[in-house]
């Protein structure tokens, strides 16, 4: 969905409008990865001319992607909260007075591209299925969530044994 920004560039400064725009995006995609988009709130916008040829454009959605547990690998549905507040300027004016704007083209302001950015920028690091999601069994893949499986998952870290004799060595002191 295109929303041409034309007249807002030349209304006068202060000017203000206020729209509600269903975005098209299905799919979220980082560039390595893509996610399907379960759900979605329409985009609430709020543009102001701030002056000839610039526009502030604010913003709020919310998205549900279909992502997976890190630790489990379990199908995970995160909501994503997007909220921004962008510059973009119209191609009669120099790129530096505005934000990175690669979701303009030309008078028009791609929803769909700068929605696909802002789910990008509120990404979780980490998404878990639930915050003390045991994972999976290194041995056997069984879901630990689900109880112990009894395997011998000991791996001896050298760099923990270390701690543990820094460790012990304080508390004979
Ligand atoms: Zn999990
Ligand atoms: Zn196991």
């Amino acid at each position: 969905m295109l929303v041409n920004l034309t007249e807002l560039f030349a209304s006068e400064a202060g000017r203000k409008e206020k729209r509600e725009i269903s975005s098209e995006l299905e799919v979220f995609s980082n560039g390595a990865e893509t996610y399907q988009i379960l759900r979605k709130t329409p985009v609430t916008f709020l543009f102001t001319n701030l002056a000839a040829g610039k526009v502030r454009v604010e913003g709020e959605a919310e998205v549900v992607l279909e992502m997976q547990c890190s630790r489990c690998l379990k199908d995970v549905e995160q909501e994503i909260r997007i909220s921004f507040m962008l510059d973009v300027v119209s191609p009669e004016i120099p790129l530096e007075e505005a934000d990175d704007q690669t979701f303009m083209e030309g008078y028009s302001l791609n929803v769909e591209s700068l929605l696909n950015n802002e789910i990008l920028m509120s990404l979780p690091t980490k998404v878990l299925c639930r915050p003390d999601c045991k994972g999976i069994c290194r041995v056997c893949g069984k879901d630990l969530n689900l109880g112990e499986c009894g395997c011998d998952t000991f791996v001896p870290d050298p760099r923990m044994a270390a701690i543990k004799d820094i460790f012990n060595a304080n508390k004979e002191v």
